[in-house]
């Protein structure tokens, strides 16, 4: 399957397949009688980032970006801190600041909850048990969903550290995870590194 996405004039230009069908098989009884078919489709599937960009790119550079609600007139939020990366805010519908909270994760990132699974849906790229944490910063207004590496378990309170898929990120989610906080460089999981 070959394809290419090229951004032209700021319009997404598709290239190639991506749909590929593929030859399909009969599925038979225990007398082979026919009973069914497959059907194997192979679909890639494309996706605009559009104003969240600049947080998966950032994710790459070892960076966390946050943003901020700079509405003096919004009578909620003004100041707010939101991330998950918040294009508008949810209060004034306004458009947020992106922001870079890195040294304030650094500095303050701990556990607010967590959950364990033994089990993970299709196309899991995540080493099982997956360690869901729930991160907490001081002075964000919102909770943000990540995952812990490294041998020691999650516990309510515990301090973290964002570390970063700099070396081949993906640009998904998944090149932030976070380890306890007492972690040296070195102990690292390969491919990631503390901020940049
Ligand atoms: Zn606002």
């Amino acid at each position: 399957m070959s394809y290419s996405v090229k951004v032209v004039k700021g319009q997404f230009k598709l290239q190639g397949e991506f749909h590929t069908a593929e030859p399909n098989q009969p599925i038979r009884d225990e007398h082979g009688k026919l009973c069914g078919i497959t059907n194997p489709r192979r679909v890639v599937h494309h996706h605009s980032y559009g104003g969240e960009a600049p947080f998966f790119q950032g994710l790459g550079d070892g960076r966390l970006w946050a943003t901020r609600c700079d509405n003096k007139d919004c009578e909620v939020a003004y100041k707010a801190l939101f991330i998950p990366f918040r294009i508008h805010c949810p209060d004034c519908l306004e458009k947020n600041t992106p922001l870079d909270i890195t040294d304030l994760a650094n500095r303050t990132a701990h556990v607010y909850s967590f959950m364990i699974c033994e089990r993970s849906g299709a196309f899991n790229s995540l080493e099982k048990p997956i360690r869901f944490i729930n991160v907490e910063f001081d002075g964000v207004s919102t909770i943000l969903m990540s995952y812990l590496l490294g041998k020691t378990n999650p516990e309510i309170g515990m301090k973290v550290r964002p570390v970063f898929r700099t070396k081949q990120p993906t640009f998904t989610i998944t090149d932030l995870a976070f380890v306890p906080a007492d972690t040296k460089e070195k102990d690292l999981p390969a491919g990631f590194t503390f901020s940049k």
